[in-house]
């Protein structure tokens, strides 16, 4: 058995495929974000300026001088660490001030924390599958890794339903029956396409076939809703949904992941999931940082507006160029590419020629032949940004022979929000 080799060539076969990923060394400026400095392979003593336009951190919150500040204190008055898990010595003030002002962010009555959002999603569906008899899942067929994981994991009975498709999921529904126990678990913004499930159909659904509902809100939390509690919020649903899952790592800038829904609930998967008992619980600073992102957006909107506001300019200037932007009503901004090896091909110009950083998105997190650009403006991007960006982008897709589209010119009239271009009046005044 040459064990080595078994290595190697796996290596070796994501590289014949184009999709070995690369991971750029990048240095965030919390002043300065999206600038980052760009440590080119073997070049780490010649940083260059790079402009970040792929981040998860969608409202830039993890650079907020309230959120860094409330880490520097806890990190000041409580250390480092966390001190074990939950059940040794693990839960702290900090972590349970946060779990109240989650549950709070969603209208329910208690909320537990994890380590990341991916952990939530694995230790809370398989969980409440289980501690079902007989549990069918009803999941959404692009629902994220972490949410299938925790699927299979139940080693419940699970039938996939089209993606968004209310007819096919109430086929499922009415076959079932409404004795038996049923799970629906999907996502409310799918973070590849940008695209919004119909919660309100799935509310009425799950209703009228006495089925529970599982919803992911991760790409939604902090950014839609009056309070920042997500497309439910938005719709008026909140309550009507019986188990919310989110990630601090997205719209909160931090880390760690978090379910909130009825007490016994959440005292059940507390009390039975191993992912969650038998690890360290987030630290207090982590949880503190966490709790400042929450409770600012649930009072200021000005994050949440300017972000919208960013996203659909983005979105218009791109294709007043002519380029490929798949539509949406959401904050994601997809550039279709169709290819894994132009897709690549077009990140490392873009980094190399252009100072702008954007991964390529490939197989498997989108299918085949829809390899893409994943865009994410935020608030703290700015006109100069879109228009680097598009000139930038116009060149890379003349380079490489990528097709243009027809350009669609529609007056675009930005609203208040983008003239007050700084929400982060304290950070400009630290870098003046
Ligand atoms: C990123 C993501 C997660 C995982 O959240 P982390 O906090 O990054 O672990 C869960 N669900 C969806 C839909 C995601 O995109």
């Amino acid at each position: 058995m040459d064990y080595q080799r078994c290595f190697d060539d796996s290596i070796a076969r994501l590289k014949a495929e184009r999709r070995y990923r690369v991971f750029a060394d990048l240095e965030r400026d919390a002043l300065r974000f999206p600038v980052a400095l760009w440590r080119p392979e073997g070049q780490a003593d010649a940083p260059r300026e790079v402009v970040i336009w792929c981040s998860n951190d969608y409202l830039s919150m993890g650079g907020h001088p309230r959120v860094i500040q409330a880490v520097v204190d806890a990190a000041q008055r409580h250390g480092a660490g966390a001190g074990g898990t939950r059940n040794i010595s693990g839960t702290h003030h900090p972590i349970v001030e946060l779990e109240a002002e989650l549950a709070d962010l969603h209208g329910k009555q208690a909320a537990l924390a994890f380590t990341s959002g991916w952990v939530s999603n694995l230790a809370a569906i398989s969980t409440i599958a289980q501690l079902l008899p007989d549990c069918l899942i009803l999941s959404d067929a692009l629902n994220h890794n972490s949410m299938i994981e925790g699927v299979r994991r139940s080693q419940c009975e699970r039938k996939i339903f089209d993606h968004n498709d209310m007819a096919h999921l109430e086929a499922l529904l009415k076959q079932a029956g409404t004795g038996r126990a049923k799970l629906i678990v999907f996502e409310s913004l799918y973070s590849m396409d940008g695209d919004i499930a119909p919660v309100r159909e799935i509310v009425a659904l799950a209703k009228k076939y006495n089925a529970m509902t599982y919803v992911d809100e991760v790409h939604a939390v902090g950014m839609y809703g009056a309070r920042g509690g997500g497309i439910c919020e938005r719709e008026g649903v909140m309550a009507d949904i019986d188990i919310v899952e989110g990630t601090l790592a997205k719209g909160f800038g931090t880390l760690g992941g978090y379910i909130a829904g009825n007490a016994n609930i959440i005292d059940a998967v507390r009390s039975y999931a191993p992912s969650f008992i038998f690890t360290t619980a987030l630290p207090p600073t982590v949880s503190a940082g966490a709790t400042a992102a929450v409770r600012h957006l649930k009072t200021s909107s000005a994050e949440r507006a300017l972000h919208q506001q960013m996203a659909a300019l983005t979105k218009h200037a791109l294709k007043a160029a002519g380029l490929p932007v798949m539509d949406n009503d959401s904050h994601i901004v997809p550039l279709m590419v169709n290819n894994a090896d132009l897709c690549k091909q077009a990140s490392d110009m873009l980094l190399e020629r252009h100072g702008i950083y954007i991964q390529p998105i490939n197989y498997p997190t989108v299918p085949m032949g829809t390899e893409r650009l994943r865009i994410t403006p935020t608030p703290r991007h700015t006109q100069a940004h879109v228009a680097d960006l598009v000139e930038a982008l116009a060149d890379v897709w003349t380079t490489l022979r990528l097709p243009f589209v027809e350009a669609k010119v529609v007056p675009f009239r930005p609203a208040a929000a983008l003239e007050a271009h700084c929400v982060y009046p304290d950070m400009k005044r630290a870098a003046e």
